[in-house]
Parts: structure tokens; C-alpha cells; sequence
């Protein structure tokens, strides 16, 4: 009985840490969008600690991230203006009403 569970550990250890990169990709994927467990967190640790593929990827996820976000907030500036340039319209169109009364 002992045994058993002796290899039940040595097994869930060995699954622990033999995260795949397919696997590991998606949890990094996943910690991007929301929070993850710290089960999952402790994974891609360990696995970034082994595999230098891995590293690289996350590295480019944040890039792409972080220039998605640049991106967005150049995008809301743009909409910013837009907004402005609706206000505009509004101040031409009084202007032009005023006149013709
Ligand atoms: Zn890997």
C-alpha cells in the first residue's frame, strides 16, 4: 500500500514537471488573459527554467502585447479625434442655424 502511493507521488511529480511546450505554450497564453492558479504558474516556471523555446515564446507573446497595447491607445487617440472633429461638426451646424434665423 505503501508502495502504491509512493508511485502515485513519483508519478504526479514526474506530470508536474514533464509539462510539455505545447502545454506550456497555452499556459502562457492563458496567464496573459486572466489569472491562473498558482498550480499552473509554478509549471511554466519550471519549465522556462529548462526550455530556452519556451523562454523565447513568452518573450514574444509580451512583445506582441505590449505593442497591442500601443496600438489600442494610438487607436483610441484616433477615435479621440474623431470625437473632436463630430464636436466641430456641431459648432458649424449652430454657426449655420444661427445664420439663417
Ligand atoms: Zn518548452
Amino acid at each position: 500500500m505503501a508502495d502504491s502511493f509512493r508511485e502515485k507521488l513519483r508519478d504526479s511529480v514526474l506530470n508536474f514537471f514533464a509539462s510539455t511546450c505545447k502545454d506550456t505554450t497555452q499556459l502562457v497564453s492563458e496567464e496573459m488573459d486572466h489569472r491562473i492558479s498558482i498550480t499552473k504558474q509554478w509549471k511554466i516556471k519550471f519549465h522556462l527554467a529548462i526550455c530556452e523555446f519556451c523562454r523565447h515564446y513568452k518573450e514574444q507573446m509580451e512583445t506582441l502585447r505590449n505593442l497591442a497595447g500601443y496600438l489600442n491607445k494610438e487607436g483610441s487617440k484616433i477615435g479621440n479625434e474623431n470625437q473632436l472633429k463630430s464636436s466641430a461638426k456641431e459648432r458649424m451646424k449652430k454657426l449655420l442655424d444661427d445664420k439663417e434665423k
